[in-house]
């Protein structure tokens, strides 16, 4: 029973099928471009930009933005390190925000905190797809005139406040990686309020030259210049092909994983020695991942080896940033030390039957109970 598992099937084939036939497998042909149309469509603004990863999308939201050496960028501390390594890449800061301890996500308290005189704009996540807080994150950042990039790699079909994550700050970067809720494999894209801000992205994409495939269509043989330095971050034709195909299948990829979500719930409910996660009213979970918090006294690598030894796959969930040694030395985050230190990520993904679920859980409280010594479940008595 996998941590996670990628539901691609026959109609992602015969996509990917089209593509060979049509002679056009690389990037920025007209499966990304169609790709691209739909994305702008979907999210409602103003642009979308199809790249190779979400990695890549961030990279290029802060050279779009102007991110420059010496510069400041603050980034939410508890997730997969991609912001922080994005604001490095372009030679700034990364400045790391402790989170919420029910939700993960950026704490803005911890934000408004951290604004110096060389702050340019934050990074918010939706950790594991769930939304931060961008009214009161936007509100704070308009105050200060910094710019909000939402890293929404994990919450393809999240909501907060009723409007959909991936558009809740100017810049929205997404991710297709297989263990996100819609994949081709390797993928993202930038969503961008500003029109302006995805075409620099567009441009920086493709070694800062416009599409070779859209090039091949113009009579006569007019000769582009390069005048920018850019990079090969497109996204081919046959994973936009893929694209295309799920997501037409968010809707339903995502409804099964809620049934999961709300399943374990159901399961767990009671159990002592752990925390559920935490959904705020005002938005809903993409369910990228399913992470319970340990209670302080239970050895969380006993859980995990006995929960794989019966070939159930869990894992730490995500990161706390600044406890990577490539960043070092940073400033503490406590509340996200102690989520990294706790959180449990349970299988999760849009296939597990509702046999397997109620497995997982039985399976979880029993190794709980194995896992933390009587002494301390019977007090210091
Ligand atoms: C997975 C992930 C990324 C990286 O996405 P790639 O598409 O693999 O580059 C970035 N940010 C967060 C929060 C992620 O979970």
């Amino acid at each position: 029973m996998p941590l996670v598992h990628a539901s691609l099937g026959e109609r992602e084939l015969a996509a990917v099928a089209e593509v060979f036939a049509s002679g056009w497998p690389a990037g920025q042909g007209p499966r990304g471009k169609a790709l691209e149309e739909e994305l702008t469509r979907m999210y409602g603004v103003g642009d979308a930009v199809a790249v190779s990863n979400c990695g890549a999308a961030l990279h290029l939201a802060l050279l779009a933005l102007g991110v420059q050496a010496g510069d400041e960028v603050i980034v939410a501390d508890y997730t997969f390190p991609a912001p922080a390594q994005a604001v490095r890449y372009v030679g700034a800061t990364p400045v790391f925000a402790d989170v919420r301890a029910d939700t993960g996500t950026v704490d803005v308290g911890a934000v408004a905190d951290l604004i110096t005189s060389r702050t340019v704009g934050v990074i918010a996540v939706d950790t594991v797809g769930l939304p931060a807080d961008y009214e009161p994150l936007q509100q704070l950042a308009d105050r200060h005139g910094l710019f909000v990039v939402e890293d929404a790699a994990c919450a393809v079909g999240a909501t907060y406040r009723g409007r959909m994550a991936g558009a809740l700050a100017q810049v929205g970067c997404l991710s297709f990686h297989g263990r996100k809720g819609a994949t081709s494999g390797e993928g993202g894209a930038l969503l961008a309020a500003d029109v302006k801000i995805a075409a620099d992205a567009r441009l920086r994409s493709s070694f800062g030259i416009g599409s070779i495939f859209e090039m091949g269509k113009v009579v006569g043989l007019p000769v582009p210049e390069f005048t920018e330095i850019g990079y090969n971050f497109k996204l081919s034709d046959i994973a936009a092909a893929i694209l295309r195909v799920q997501l037409g299948r968010v809707g339903e990829l995502l409804a099964r994983r809620s049934a999961v979500a709300a399943r374990y719930g159901e399961l767990l409910a009671g159990e002592e020695l752990l925390s559920l996660p935490v959904v705020p009213e005002d938005r809903t979970h993409a369910w990228q991942s399913y992470m319970v918090t340990l209670d302080a006294r239970v050895d969380r690598a006993q859980v995990a080896a006995a929960l794989r030894g019966q070939g159930i796959g869990c894992g730490h969930g995500t990161w706390a940033s600044h406890l990577q040694p490539v960043f070092a030395p940073a400033r503490a985050c406590p509340v996200s030390a102690d989520l990294f230190r706790r959180n449990l990520a349970l299988p999760m993904h849009a296939e597990l039957t509702a046999d397997q679920v109620e497995r997982v859980a039985l399976a979880l409280r029993g190794a709980l109970r194995e896992a933390v010594s009587p002494r301390a479940l019977g007090g210091a008595a």
